[in-house]
């Protein structure tokens, strides 16, 4: 039996007609066809009818509120821009890497033109896909082919699948591990056909170990980069290099996932190495693979790099064209490396510009932010910020943030605020305190950034 109070409220449910001619819709008329809207207007209404019946009794007040609020997230014209104030450059949340401004362009061009993907302007004749990537990948570092596909997951998947279904890969203990993700070593070995032969032990590994396990089904030995994790101490993991010429010499082939496509050395900004592809390449292995949007910091994309009977063998296999790089990607890959070609790539590539920041230039930042948005609830304070994307884990860069403090506010509702603010604001809290790092900030968001902090800052002061 429902009661009197149900039977009320389910009277007060709008009408299809109420619902759709409700003047909050007005800002979105020209963004949904009537048909679409009758059909949110429906299911908003059933949606609030089964909760009436099931004994709210206030949601009927709420129908014409929830079909525009259902209406607006559907017709909004981006995905929520943020301001990454965490001090996680390569923040996998976030997007990863922002690309540079003319990579940004080379896709869009890529996107709304005809191009000559396939076919070679000066003959008229059908051309090879993606021969300006390995081009330029050649010249950058060595290799003598390369060839790039949707993500550094499928770069791997394809290249075991091609060189090793069927047989076994040997690979060191303490790499054989879950990246992130989901994506775990054995697991991707199993799923393109080659058996794991694990080798070492998990901190120490000897190019021995990989010479013992060697027997007639042995297609190649694989040496993963550690990304987010390192294991620190008693360790012992042996070079590339070596483990290369041991390969070549057993007629097996040498196979590296790097991880993040590096082609310039973090230890310029004081971190630690990172294998970069040019000496992957040469300490001779026959391939490796990187992910396009970590240090590369280009768009998602999977390099694969090495010797051209190896890629070759690679590109032929089927699997190859279920991974294959939309035009845009391959525009967007094309020019991120040329601003390595350039040698602009600290000006203009956004996670360089990031990691060469000097702390005098975040603190003079910061002091224009303060000035800009007021003293006295804001201070300057030292912080750490991190590469991220699995990159040099544990390690950090020196930083400097600005703190923002309001009286009777918790650091949790101020950065609630700041993430749902326009634009969004992601900062982290430190000690109590809500900050924003200044080297994670991109060079044309200061003034979006001060106009955000200024909106929270006058909200509160308002109110209070
Ligand atoms: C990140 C990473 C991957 C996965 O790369 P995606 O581009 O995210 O698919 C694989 N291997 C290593 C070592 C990585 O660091």
């Amino acid at each position: 039996m429902l009661t009197e109070n149900i039977h009320e409220a389910l009277r007060k449910i709008p009408s299809i007609t109420e619902l759709l001619n409700s003047d909050a819709l007005d800002p979105y008329r020209d963004q949904i066809e009537e048909g679409y809207l009758t059909t949110l207007a429906r299911e908003v209404q059933e949606q609030v009818r089964l909760e009436v019946r099931s004994g709210n009794a206030d949601a009927s007040d709420t129908a014409i509120e929830r079909l525009v609020q259902r209406v607006h997230l559907l017709v909004r014209s981006q995905s929520i821009r943020v301001i990454n104030g965490t001090g996680i450059i390569v923040h996998t949340n976030l997007g990863r890497s922002p690309v540079s401004q003319d990579t940004a362009s080379a896709m869009s061009s890529a996107a709304t033109n005809y191009l000559a993907l396939e076919i070679d302007p000066v003959t008229g004749r059908r051309g090879g896909r993606g021969q300006e990537v390995a081009d330029l990948l050649r010249l950058l570092t060595g290799c003598e082919d390369a060839l790039i596909v949707n993500n550094n997951a499928a770069a791997v998947t394809l290249t075991l699948s091609a060189l090793a279904a069927g047989r076994e890969v040997i690979v060191s203990r303490g790499e054989a591990v879950e990246i992130g993700g989901g994506f775990r070593i054995p697991d991707v070995l199993r799923q393109s056909g080659a058996h794991l032969i694990e080798v070492g032990t998990t901190n120490r590994t000897y190019t021995r170990d990989y010479e013992q396990a060697i027997d007639e089904d042995t297609a190649a030995f694989m040496k993963v980069h550690a990304s987010n994790f390192a294991i620190l101490g008693f360790t012992s993991q042996p070079d590339v290099e070596e483990l290369a010429e041991l390969a070549h010499s057993r007629g097996l082939l040498m196979i590296e996932d790097a991880g993040s496509g590096c082609l310039v050395d973090p230890r310029k900004y004081g971190l630690g190495a990172e294998p970069l592809l040019q000496d992957s390449i040469a300490a001779g292995v026959d391939v490796v693979t990187a992910s396009g949007d970590k240090l590369f910091g280009g768009p998602q994309a999977g390099l694969i790099l090495g010797r051209r009977e190896v890629i070759e063998r690679i590109r032929r296999h089927p699997l190859a064209r279920a991974v294959r790089v939309d035009k845009t990607v391959q525009a967007g890959v094309a020019a991120t490396l040329r601003h390595y070609l350039r040698g602009d790539y600290e000006e203009q590539v956004p996670i360089w510009w990031s990691m060469a920041r000097s702390v005098d230039w975040l603190e003079a930042r910061i002091s224009r932010w303060r000035a800009a948005t007021g003293d006295a609830v804001s201070d300057i304070i030292t912080t750490k910020a991190a590469v991220g994307g699995g990159a040099l884990p544990g390690q950090t860069l020196p930083s400097r943030a600005m703190t923002i403090e309001l009286a009777g506010v918790s650091p949790d509702e101020v950065a609630r605020q700041l993430r749902t603010g326009e634009p969004s604001v992601f900062p982290r809290i430190i000690d109590d305190r809500v900050a924003i790092d200044a080297r994670t900030v991109l060079p044309d968001q200061d003034a979006d950034l001060v106009s955000a902090i200024r909106r929270i800052v006058a909200q509160y002061q308002f109110t209070s």
